[in-house]
């Protein structure tokens, strides 16, 4: 018997291969392709709140469309609350039923919960936005797990990544009787988003195209280029995973395929399963979008000076890394890791600013802000974190340029006034003599500012004031307990 089913293309599954929903609905029948313009995401003054993630969704979806002409069908585009939208098609479209990519976050798991309600079981979730559903992995005693090394153990013992489902050759085409509204995608400029040609491209070919030459590049030095901020050492995939441009399990079958069992495939994979632990964690412990995963640190005493929080912003604060991450994250939608965290180290621990207020900033202009990832990067980052890193481990700005661009490049490129600093005084141009900064072209203060705080004065204000706050919890009290759990120097 044929069966008639709504594909609800939710924004993290914009892809034909390893589609779950979409090779279930072909085997039932007739297909109706369905993407919902949600007033959250497209309405202009919501839309201005994501204008990088917005594009790159604009352009996934536009290649999502061409993808599913190409083999016979059509994207139907429908605007409205999709709480409200989605049980009207299905009335209206005499459908019977709708199925969809499960998302982890709590308001995403609320909209299903009423779609559940008014729908019942024409309505099925299914898995595919983490390799191992979310809230699978449990200790002994069956608690979720707070520490990264113990849950990654366990997703190794436990997950078997399947092959990805191919991409149907060709698809049904929307029944006649079919009548959706004539809409068309949004421009950004219809949204009021200035389109940013440093953001990269969105789309299944665009992401397809990233993984090929990732594989091809950079993926064999992984291990040893991961951590160089002025070299082009990681996958770039993280919007894409975001997007559901790739699946978790497309990425994670293609290095296993092409380097499986060495240790830049390792090195790599290892961070899939941290994304899978974000995701497990928000799943497990969904008041983490609103508050510290530790509670020693609620009412923790954050200042704000929005000087400071104002130079942070613009790349103003005197220390080079910290300035280009942030110039990085407006000028192009991303910042390298561990740009991030020396940046989310420096906004909460130099600065002492609520790591929310980052977190914030980051969500609004990183084209991969992710719910998950970006919460625990951040928590991570100000020691509040599952798993975070210790409070007491404060990021040298300067130790941590050095090290991780080692030339200057990466500043150079991000911070252009201090493009002629030699490499051994680009990380520190207050302590470089006169002579140098004449050849470079920099007075201190007018072309580029000295820090707005000291950093071992800074050091030590967080550390007394952490102490002090912590100081009848047990972080305090017992540090060891406190595990970094990546190899991240100070
Ligand atoms: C303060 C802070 C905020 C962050 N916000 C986000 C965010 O909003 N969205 C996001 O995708 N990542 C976030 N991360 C994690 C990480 O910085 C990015 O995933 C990574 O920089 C993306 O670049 P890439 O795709 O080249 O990564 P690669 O090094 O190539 O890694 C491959 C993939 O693994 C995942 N991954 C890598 N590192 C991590 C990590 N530490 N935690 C979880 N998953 C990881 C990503 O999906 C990434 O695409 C954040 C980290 C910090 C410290």
């Amino acid at each position: 018997m044929t069966r008639r089913t709504i594909v609800w293309f939710r924004g993290k599954d914009l892809r034909l291969a390893d589609h779950a929903p979409l090779r279930d609905a072909l085997t039932q029948g007739e297909v109706l392709p369905v993407f919902v313009l949600d007033p959250l995401f497209f309405a202009p003054d919501n839309a201005r709140e994501r204008p990088h993630g917005i594009q790159f969704l604009i352009d996934s979806i536009r290649a999502l469309q061409t993808s599913l002409v190409d083999r016979g069908s059509r994207l139907l585009l429908v605007a409205g609350k999709s709480v409200e939208v989605v049980p009207r098609l299905v009335h209206a479209w005499n459908a019977d039923r709708v199925v969809a990519h499960r998302w982890v976050e709590p308001f995403a798991r609320e909209r299903d919960r009423c779609i559940a309600e008014a729908l019942g079981d024409r309505f099925a979730l299914y898995e595919g936005e983490t390799l191992l559903p979310p809230g699978t992995l449990r200790t002994g005693a069956g608690n979720p797990y707070s520490v990264f090394t113990w849950f990654a153990r366990a997703f190794h013992r436990t997950a078997t990544v399947g092959e990805p489902l191919p991409t149907p050759r060709a698809l049904p085409p929307v029944p006649d009787d079919v009548h959706a509204p004539a809409i068309a995608l949004p421009t950004c400029a219809e949204l009021g988003i200035d389109r940013n040609p440093q953001v990269q491209p969105g789309g299944e070919p665009a992401a397809v195209a990233r993984l090929g030459r990732f594989l091809q590049d950079a993926a064999a030095k992984y291990p040893e280029h991961r951590d160089r901020m002025d070299l082009a050492g990681t996958s770039r995939l993280s919007a894409d995973l975001k997007f559901g441009t790739l699946s978790p399990r497309q990425v994670w079958t293609a290095v296993q395929n092409a380097f499986g069992g060495t240790p830049a495939a390792d090195s790599f994979l290892n961070e899939l399963v941290w994304r899978e632990f974000t995701h497990s964690t928000l799943w497990d412990r969904p008041e983490l979008l609103d508050g510290p995963f530790r509670p020693a640190f609620v009412g923790f005493p954050w200042q704000f000076e929005a000087p400071l929080w104002q130079a942070w912003i613009a790349g103003q604060t005197g220390y080079p890394i910290v300035d280009a991450a942030s110039r990085q994250l407006l000028g192009e939608g991303f910042v390298h890791n561990r740009a991030r965290m020396i940046s989310a180290s420096f906004l909460t621990k130099h600065l002492l600013i609520d790591y929310r207020l980052g977190e914030a900033h980051y969500l609004k202009y990183l084209t991969d802000g992710d719910w998950a990832q970006n919460n625990a990067g951040w928590q991570w980052s100000a020691g509040c974190g599952c798993d975070a890193q210790p409070y007491f481990r404060i990021f040298n700005p300067i130790t941590q340029g050095k090290k991780f661009d080692p030339h200057g490049d990466y500043v150079r490129r991000w911070v252009p006034e201090l493009k002629h600093v030699p490499a051994r005084h680009i990380h520190q141009p207050w302590h470089a003599p006169d002579s140098v900064l004449n050849d470079a072209a920099v007075r201190l203060d007018e072309t580029y500012p000295r820090p707005v705080v000291d950093h071992r004065f800074a050091r030590e204000r967080f550390l007394s004031t952490a102490a002090s706050h912590l100081k009848s919890g047990s972080l305090a009290e017992n540090p060891r307990r406190q595990r970094p759990p990546r190899s991240d120097s100070t």
